[in-house]
């Protein structure tokens, strides 16, 4: 986790002034009323509900996102958090994992991304990918960087510019907050930029 913590922080360095406080102003949303500046799982959990985005509302996720022995999240593992769910960071369908979060490296079903619109359906962690720890009936998984490679070489091929790997339903659960969609159009330039190098390289 110290490693998406860093990325998150360094982007955040980068936000202009009104970006940081719409992520300010998010994270406030989540506060427990009596305790300043500390969320606790309950708030968080409701309001990832709310916004569309339970996946991130497990109890198995808040003890990720929180550092050491907390009990609460500060407003540090709220940026965490927005990068995490903007990179769109998946969480492992392996039978052993049981929907945990993946932290690190991890390996996407090709023909799932290709069929949803170039979005990480079915995810598995190094783990599950190596000891075949996982029941999908598709058989080719690559990782992430070589996906986005494999998708560059294919869309240059057919003569295709989208610089944008969002479906309409992320959409629609982005829309849902606005606080996320300003950091969306904020970190749109990662994706971008992504792109641009994956078609020099
Ligand atoms: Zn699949
Ligand atoms: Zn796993």
């Amino acid at each position: 986790m110290d490693d998406l913590r860093d990325t998150a922080y360094a982007y955040y360095e980068h936000f202009n002034h009104e970006t940081q406080k719409s992520i300010q102003t998010f994270s406030e949303q989540m506060e427990t009323k009596s305790l300043p500046n500390k969320i606790k799982f309950r708030e968080f959990s409701a309001y990832m509900k709310d916004i569309g985005f339970p996946q991130f509302g497990s109890k198995n996720f808040f003890d990720q996102l929180k550092r050491g022995k907390k009990d609460h999240l500060v407003y540090a593992d709220v940026i965490t958090l927005l990068y995490i769910i903007e990179s769109g960071r998946p969480f492992c369908n392996g039978l052993d994992c049981k929907n945990k979060f993946i932290v690190g490296l991890y390996f996407t079903c090709v023909e799932c991304f290709f069929k949803n619109d170039c979005n990480y359906i079915f995810n598995v962690c190094p783990d599950c990918f190596r000891t075949k720890s996982y029941d999908h009936s598709h058989e080719v998984f690559l990782d992430p960087i070589v996906m986005l490679r494999l998708k560059t070489k294919l869309d240059k091929s057919k003569g295709i510019n989208d610089d944008t790997f969002y479906s309409d339903d992320d959409k629609k659960k982005v829309d849902r907050a606005l606080q996320i969609m300003q950091i969306a159009v904020s970190l749109g330039n990662l994706v971008a930029a992504t792109t641009a190098m994956c078609s020099i390289m």
